[in-house]
């Protein structure tokens, strides 16, 4: 899966070149991802990766591209299985959507006003020249195939993107979703971002996900092989896990077929069954020490090839109820590369990578490799930190 052929590779990048020279942007935009942008991610790809000692999702587009590339948030009006009674009610006890992006509080507007909006906020904002469409809010494959089409389609036809990438759970996809997605290889990055949060089904019925691991597994079988990118999200800090519980959720991801990883801090919002889980007293919250070392052990358990999408989660002030330090998401972000740093470790030092290999683009013969090797196991079982 995820080959990027000589053909596509160049397409992608003349495409981004095409926007960079067009200079048809003048204006901000919203994302809530925090490697896409980053003002700090200003080096080449392979010295960046040297020097974060992960595989940053900026760098890997800058290296794809030739341009900053940053994403772009939209709302389409989906809802989601653990909403409407199709798998449960009530959503997972951690969800208030508004927490996500700040046009989930609205109603949707069409996808094209809310891409050339948000592509206009951005190039006012950051320097970046291409876009990936990111349909973010609840499910965004949980409705008829033609309405998934229609949708996927004026995304891709708004000047400037070069990408588009669907969020949604591993219960909500099946092959003709697959196909719809997958068709649109040709045309740029294409990535599926699937909500597993635990390895744990334990912790999945505490958190009302409702659906198992063994979900995600099939979500992700079906999928590779497929010209589209998997990235999958994880929650550190759910009620009921320990440190050992937490890595290994992400031991066996890094025996999947995945090519990236978001890792979000469990945090808790207005109005949702945590936050009076919360203020019960019957939740214990990270520290941010004890979130930055454990973001640390994860990335030394995951290939090389891995993109690291995010490494944090925050939410709009007004939404958050705790933990307050998560707001401060540059310093919680220069802790976990401080950390790093400290422990002089980088991803995947765990299963035997030497941080060069962080240097390497990524290519199916070097995934391959890598994910052989994860699959051998941790080479230095004793994780630091
Ligand atoms: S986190 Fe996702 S799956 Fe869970 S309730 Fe919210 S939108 Fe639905």
């Amino acid at each position: 899966m995820q080959l990027i052929s000589g053909s596509r590779r160049r397409h992608a990048l003349n495409r981004g070149r095409a926007v960079r020279r067009s200079g048809r942007y003048n204006g901000p935009g919203t994302t809530s991802d925090a490697f896409a942008g980053n003002s700090r991610d200003r080096l080449l790809p392979a010295v960046d990766a040297m020097k974060t000692r992960y595989r940053a999702f900026g760098a890997y587009l800058r290296e794809r591209f030739g341009c900053r590339v940053h994403k772009v948030t939209i709302h389409a009006g989906f809802t989601c299985p653990n909403r409407d009674g199709t798998r449960g009610t009530g959503g997972c006890t951690f969800c208030n959507n508004n927490g996500f992006s700040p046009n989930t509080r609205l109603e949707p507007a069409a996808v094209r006003e809310q891409l050339t909006d948000g592509i206009a906020r951005i190039r006012r904002r950051t320097r970046a020249e291409a876009f990936i469409a990111y349909f973010q809010a609840y499910s965004n494959t949980h409705g008829p195939v033609e309405r998934l089409k229609a949708l996927y389609d004026e995304a891709w036809n708004v000047p400037g993107v070069v990408g588009m990438a669907v969020g949604t759970r591993p219960d909500c996809i099946d092959e003709p979703r697959l196909e719809l997605i997958a068709g649109y290889a040709a045309r740029g990055e294409l990535w599926i971002e699937y909500g597993l949060q635990s390895w744990h089904d334990r912790t999945l019925k505490a958190i009302n996900r409702c659906h198992t691991a063994a979900e995600f597994v099939r979500a992700v079988e079906m999928t590779r092989g497929r010209d589209i990118r998997i990235c999958a999200h994880t929650i550190l800090g759910l009620p009921g896990e320990d440190r050992a519980m937490m890595l290994e959720t992400h031991r066996r991801l890094a025996d999947l077929p995945i090519d990236g990883i978001k890792i979000h801090l469990l945090h808790v919002m207005r109005d949702t069954p945590l936050e009076a889980d919360y203020r019960r007293g019957n939740l214990r919250l990270l520290s941010q020490e004890e979130y930055v070392r454990l973001v640390a052990d994860v990335l030394e358990l995951l290939p090389p090839h891995v993109v690291i999408q995010r490494m944090h989660a925050d939410a709009p002030a007004d939404v958050l109820v705790a933990p307050d330090w998560c707001l401060d998401k540059a310093r919680v972000l220069d802790d976990i590369r401080q950390e790093l740093v400290r422990r002089d470790t980088w991803q995947g030092r765990a299963l035997g990578f030497a941080r060069e290999d962080l240097a390497r683009p990524v290519s199916p013969r070097q995934r391959a490799f890598e994910a052989a090797i994860a699959s051998r196991g941790p080479a230095d079982p004793e994780i630091k930190g």
